[in-house]
């Protein structure tokens, strides 16, 4: 079974790869399966937005299935954003440094606890034949007031996951793929499939 991530971001496709591994005999990135499209990422929602890349990637792959992920940050105080604006919030072309400066930024003065935040991922599976699944799975966290940790990517440094007294960017690959966003998605993805995933 051939698997195409509808992702061109390295950190995620990494995560992917780590989590569903087991399941599929080839897992390919777009770039690794020799795939150039630019998917508009228009939607209201993450779901609106995964169901459009993968089945925009799915129409032009030779491959079983297409997985997307959708994925962003939502601060309780900022009313949900960046939300699905997560990878652009400092503006198009902007990087990790400058979306993470402009939230603190929008965060100064919010006391301890007003803070709170959740990371929320929703995947899409369109398969040859089969229907498509989609699933959601999203972690609570607190965000921080200055980045901490070199590890992961994103909002990493600013997401404080209490129950490991770390933030994201502060867990090793490993421990970060057993709770994230993304694996509680991808396991309730997994969850629908006919057969064990
Ligand atoms: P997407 O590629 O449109 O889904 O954008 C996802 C954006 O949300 C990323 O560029 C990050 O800014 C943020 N994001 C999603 N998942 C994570 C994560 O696991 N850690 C940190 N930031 C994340």
């Amino acid at each position: 079974m051939r698997l195409i991530i509808a992702s061109n971001n390295a950190h995620k496709i990494a995560e992917i790869k780590a989590i569903l591994g087991a399941f599929y005999e080839e897992i390919l990135s777009l770039k690794e399966a020799g795939i150039d499209i630019d998917v508009v990422e228009d939607g209201d929602t993450f779901l609106a937005n995964a169901l459009k890349k993968a089945q925009e990637v799915f129409a032009v792959c030779d491959a079983d299935a297409a997985l997307s992920d959708d994925s962003g940050l939502m601060v309780q105080a900022l009313e949900g954003a960046p939300g699905v604006y997560s990878a652009r919030y400092a503006g198009a072309g902007h990087d990790d440094a400058a979306n993470n400066a402009k939230l603190l930024e929008a965060m100064q003065g919010v006391p301890n606890a007003e803070r709170g935040c959740r990371f929320v991922s929703a995947v899409a599976l369109v398969r040859r034949g089969l229907h498509t699944l989609t699933a959601q799975g999203q972690v609570e966290g607190r965000l921080l007031r200055a980045p901490q940790g070199e590890n992961g990517f994103g909002y990493d440094p600013l997401f404080y996951y209490e129950p490991l007294h770390k933030s994201f960017a502060e867990l090793t690959a490993a421990q970060k793929n057993g709770i994230s966003h993304r694996k509680r998605a991808i396991e309730a993805l997994c969850a629908q499939l006919e057969r064990p995933c």
